[in-house]
């Protein structure tokens, strides 16, 4: 594209835009503002313009604008609730300290558009200029009620902490990478990072780039509340009918649940299995000594689990750990007194058991010393005595609903 041209030409940039639908109620919320050029022949997307560093800046914000004036203008066709996305780049909304912006915001307000239906997308990816400043500006934007969606989150787990500091309302989390359920484990924890963390600073997420019925579902899954991408609905010159995905949404929405539902109860089925066994167990050799119970318990457990020892309510650990290592159970003597109290969740479930009276299957999660995906089932053997089991990932990847 020849910038040139396009600036020469500047009536013929206009919006396109892309619906944003919710699952709560299965319609549009927004739609994302995208800049379209038209040439002789063919429309042609403003991606590539506002990216090109080479094109000076106050001819990508004079693009950027007019694109945006043409959808305010479009947007008094929208129900009052519904959300624009105006994408900024931090560099160029920091370049006029994003005082163009605000004025044609005001100036569309006083034709009475609300700013709280105004949500930037703000891009720090090649931004070079001092942080403080953009926050100060963006959180001057928020005075008037605009919001703040951190945009193209994914696959950079560095930016877990300035997601922490800039306490944004929305967090757009792109799930290119994500085209195979065989993508790499760290994407996976990436982007549970980025959900816990959104639930701790109570910002929504919105995964964009949905182009299969998998993504979705694993936007569903992972505590996305906002949906977007061309699986969903393409970009448009015009707005689309807020319902025109209602009936489908709700089927995947129930599809899922129900998958996920049969997800849980095999987990829920497994561990009453699991406990009833060691009930028999723990009824047979309870008059064993500890050390002997372990073992014979270790001996029982092969190929389900590699590692197995005892700890107190306070996580000090009072028997050696059993490992399973070349087809034989060995004891490692150095782990007895160890605390475990440190570790996530380890009070709570000891709490937890010793009020059930039952045992628990943890979460699936990565084994420090094997490098391993697994779980771990614990189990209260008697008064301050809890056996904890680590499970192989063979085993579990052999039953279903495990992984
Ligand atoms: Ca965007």
């Amino acid at each position: 594209m020849d910038p040139l041209e396009v600036m020469a030409n500047i009536k013929n940039v206009f919006p396109f835009f892309q619906p944003i639908f919710s699952a709560d109620e299965h319609r549009i919320i927004g739609y994302e503002v995208l800049g379209r050029y038209r040439n002789e022949h063919e429309v042609v997307s403003l991606g590539p313009f506002f990216q090109d560093e080479t094109i000076p800046e106050e001819y990508r914000l004079e693009v950027d604008n007019e694109v945006l004036r043409k959808a305010l203008e479009q947007s008094n066709l929208l129900e009052e609730d519904v959300l624009i996305f105006i994408n900024r780049d931090a560099d160029l909304i920091m370049y006029d300290h994003g005082e163009q912006l605000l004025d044609i915001l005001f100036e569309f307000q006083e034709k009475g558009l609300t700013l709280n239906r105004i949500v930037i997308e703000i891009t720090e990816k090649n931004y070079q200029g001092d942080l403080d400043h953009l926050d100060h500006l963006l959180n001057y934007y928020r005075t008037y009620g605009i919001k703040i969606a951190v945009d193209k989150l994914g696959t950079d787990s560095t930016q877990l902490d300035r997601i922490g500091q800039l306490a944004p309302h929305i967090l757009k989390v792109d799930l290119k990478a994500l085209r195979s359920n065989t993508v790499q484990q760290s994407f996976h924890d990436i982007l549970y990072s980025i959900s816990m963390l959104s639930r701790k600073i109570g910002a929504t997420l919105l995964f964009e780039n949905i182009e299969m019925e998998f993504q979705l579902q694993f936007a569903w899954r992972n505590g996305g509340r906002y949906y977007q991408g061309f699986y969903l609905q393409q970009p448009s010159s015009e707005f689309a009918n807020r319902d025109i995905l209602k009936e489908k949404l709700r089927q995947k929405c129930q599809q899922f649940i129900s998958y996920e539902k049969k997800k849980l109860e095999s987990f829920y089925q497994f561990t009453d299995k699991f406990n009833h066994r060691m009930q028999q167990f723990v009824g047979k050799y309870k008059n064993q000594d500890q050390n002997e119970l372990l073992l014979e318990m270790a001996d029982r457990l092969t190929n389900i689990a590699f590692r197995l020892y005892i700890c107190d309510e306070e996580g000090f650990q009072q028997s050696p750990n059993i490992f399973y290592q070349d087809d034989h159970w060995l004891q490692q003597q150095e782990y007895l007194y160890k605390n475990w109290s440190w570790r996530p969740y380890f009070l709570e479930n000891i709490m937890k058991m010793k009020r059930m009276k039952k045992g628990i299957l943890s979460d699936l999660y990565t084994d420090i010393e094997t490098g391993e995906m697994i779980r771990t089932f614990s189990y209260p053997l008697k008064e301050n005595e809890y056996v904890f089991i680590d499970i192989s990932y063979s085993f579990l990847y052999e039953h279903e609903g495990l992984i």
